[in-house]
């Protein structure tokens, strides 16, 4: 078991498409002896030799997929824990970038920080995500690490320095010149495997001196001790680390380092930062949410091997054994054996097999502790489930699942593609609660439904993409409610009298509000003195509850109402529960009307970021669409305005805000509250609504 975790980094290596993610990754995994041999691809560019065997299908299709790779640097423990390609902010993504204490920002020394970069990097600054960047591919031909450091400040925010100067550019790259040191680094043999450390080049020597001092100069915000050492002359390498490491952690710094993956120069190096200064599991603050207590306010969860155990199941995989579960520990030990309990449905699973996953390797292990990443076979749960040892109310992430706002139908394009829609479907939502799946009763059709139109897009997307899966959407609809505002009497009797025995019941009592928070429907059956008998009063309540999925401004699902039945009479050999029920929808269809019914709209709290000069046009975008604003702050240039917006005028807002804003600004939605819509917005409802019936 790893006890010490000192020695232990999650981090993930986040990067703009064809920066070179990959082949780092795999640079990585050769070096810390998890792949046995270095093979390319042939790249989109034509780099790279040809790819050649099913061999490096399977280690690369391992190398990628995996949601955690455990390899060693040194006597560390590495984690490297897969960032989604896509940018979005589904629940998914979310909890990948959770289970991170660090990231390795990878970018291109030509290209440079693009706009892909900044989203990505934008996400890890929300997940507070400590980052190191390492300028890639010096070996390009207009390699510039130092014109992509300066980018990092003027685009990105970040106070970024240069920890090393590249010894050559383009196809002079060699090496690099670790400031820290102040010595020169080469990596030669086919791999780069051979590390030559020499004293600096004579021609180079200026130039790390100029770049050292600017370095100190920024680390050095970070340690008093550091800014003494300075005045003194007594710098350590171990001072400056410190301070490197405090500000990376803190957020405050983003330490460059540059290299090139595809020609194995100065990996290691990146590898042996990644131990300096990124955050050990137990250096950054993780928190669990208390459902012991209303409103279930956040705790934080210090990462210690002898706390409770709990830990998150953030990824679930089918592997060729099964379902294999990556968990992240948060506190505590866990053995094979053991039991645990999943917080969702309060179920004990027992550990049948723990192992830790390497490049193209499994490994049984025994236990594991707080701060690991493993992964376990044969537990049935949900991604985002919270494990514990049965002893605490902590969840890592809350079990309430909110309801679906949006929803569209989808129709597969041919057999093909119903097929493997299927099991898409079926593997979405698994992974993710917040999406479901249902059939529309009438049309049969498969109707999916999210907290967004993005959402939505992004498991359309996915369908095609990695289960080939086309199919066709209808337009999103917005998931309205109808609710009642007002107590109103119903006194109804249900009467008839049909060739053999007739139907009799009659129902009297109230419609009222339901209390905000007691959910979607109550009963109260205060019937005295036997006017109804006992055995019909369950039919009223189930006639009353057939009425609910379609209310009737808008058929509409009806939330918030409660029922109470305190009147009625009933016939010796007519009445029945049909009778009954009946009576209860007649009652219900007439006094509908009087209970003063509204509809409900689901409010985003809706957040955009971008440079401050747009936040008019920012405000403006939101406020065309019905939106409040509940708050706008600025901060290093950039502008960040919140507000709820109703959902339903938020549809093609991406493309709004990019035009308002030179594809400058980003935005996330997240679902907020039901909110009655404004009266004109519910006349222009139902007017549309009963278009549609009349033509229907
Ligand atoms: P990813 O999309 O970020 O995973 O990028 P890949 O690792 O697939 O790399 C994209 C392309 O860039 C491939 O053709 C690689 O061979 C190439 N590449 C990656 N690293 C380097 C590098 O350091 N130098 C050069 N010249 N090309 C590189």
């Amino acid at each position: 078991m790893i006890t010490n975790l000192d020695k232990v980094r999650n981090i993930g290596i986040s990067a703009h498409i064809d920066s070179g993610k990959t082949t780092l990754t795999e640079r990585i995994l050769f070096y810390t002896n998890r792949i046995h041999a270095i093979h390319d691809v042939k790249g989109k560019d034509g780099v790279g030799a040809k790819m050649d065997s099913m061999e490096l299908e399977r280690e690369r299709g391992i190398t990628i997929q995996s949601a955690a790779t455990h390899c060693g640097w040194g006597d560390h423990h590495i984690n490297i824990i897969d960032t989604p390609g896509h940018v979005d902010f589904t629940i998914e993504v979310e909890r990948s970038l959770r289970v991170l204490d660090g990231a390795i920002l990878v970018l291109c020394s030509v290209a440079g920080v693009q706009s892909q970069s900044i989203t990505v990097d934008r996400q890890m600054r929300r997940y507070n995500v400590p980052r190191v960047a390492f300028v890639n591919k010096c070996d390009r031909s207009g390699a510039n690490p130092f014109r992509v450091c300066q980018q990092l400040r003027d685009k990105l925010n970040h106070n970024s320095v240069l920890v090393q100067i590249p010894i050559g550019l383009e196809e002079k790259h060699v090496g690099v010149v670790d400031l820290v040191k102040m010595k020169a680094y080469y990596f030669e043999g086919d791999n780069g495997e051979i590390i030559r450390e020499e004293e600096i080049p004579a021609e180079l020597v200026d130039q790390a001196k100029e770049y050292r001092e600017i370095m100190l100069d920024a680390v050095s915000l970070y340690s008093d001790a550091l800014t003494e050492a300075i005045l003194m002359e007594e710098v350590t390498e171990e001072l400056i680390h410190d301070a490197i490491r405090k500000g990376t952690i803190a957020l405050k710094l983003t330490p460059v380092l540059c290299g090139s993956a595809y020609k194995n120069k100065a990996v290691q190096k990146l590898l042996d930062a990644v131990l300096a200064w990124l955050p050990a599991p137990h250096e950054v603050v993780n928190e669990a949410l208390d459902t012991s207590v209303p409103g279930e306010p956040k705790v934080v969860v210090p990462c210690t091997t002898n706390g409770t155990f709990l830990g998150l199941a953030f990824k679930l995989e089918d592997g060729r054994y099964g379902q294999l579960t990556y968990l992240r520990v948060y506190s505590g030990t866990l053995k094979r054996q053991d039991f645990i309990t999943n917080a969702r449905n309060g179920k004990k699973v027992k550990v049948g097999r723990l192992v830790r996953m390497h490049a193209n390797e499994m490994e049984d292990i025994e236990d594991c502790c707080a701060g690991d990443i493993v992964a376990l076979f044969g537990v049935d749960c949900f991604s985002g489930d919270t494990f514990h040892d049965g002893t605490t109310d902590l969840v890592m992430t809350s079990i309430h699942v909110p309801d679906a706002v949006i929803s569209l139908t989808i129709t597969p394009k041919d057999a093909k593609a119903q097929i493997n829609m299927a099991k898409a479907l079926q593997r979405f939502s698994k992974e993710d609660p917040t999406f479901r799946l249902a059939s529309d009763p009438e049309t049969g059709e498969t109707i999916i439904s999210g907290m967004g139109e993005l959402h939505l897009d992004v498991y359309v997307e996915r369908m095609k993409r990695e289960y080939q899966a086309v199919v066709v959407t209808s337009p999103p609809r917005v998931a309205y409610r109808e609710t009642i505002t007002k107590k109103a009497e119903y006194d109804y009797t249900h009467k008839k009298q049909t060739g053999g025995s007739g139907q009799f019941g009659r129902v009297a009592g109230w419609l009222e509000p339901l209390e905000e928070g007691k959910g979607t429907f109550e009963f109260s059956d205060e019937v005295v003195g036997g006017v109804i008998p006992r055995e019909f009063i369950p039919a009223v309540e189930k006639g009353f509850r057939s009425m609910l999925p379609k209310g009737r401004l808008i058929e509409a699902p009806v939330v918030g109402v409660k029922a109470v039945l305190n009147f009625g009479s009933y016939h010796q050999v007519d009445s029945s529960d049909i009778a009954f029920q009946e009576a209860a929808r007649g009652a219900w269809r007439a006094v509908y009307a009087k209970a003063n019914p509204v509809i409900l709209e689901p409010i985003m709290k809706v957040s955009v970021e971008g440079p401050e000069e747009f936040q008019g046009s920012i405000v403006g975008t939101l406020m065309q669409r019905r939106g409040v604003i509940i708050s706008s702050s600025q901060q290093e240039g950039y502008t960040m305005v919140d507000a709820e917006v109703p959902l339903s005028e938020m549809f093609g807002y991406s493309t709004t805000i990019r035009s308002a804003t030179q594809g400058k600004a980003e935005f996330t939605m997240e679902f907020a509250k039901y909110m009655q819509v404004p009266g004109n917005v519910a006349t222009e409802l139902i007017k549309k609504f009963q278009e549609k019936k009349a033509a229907e």
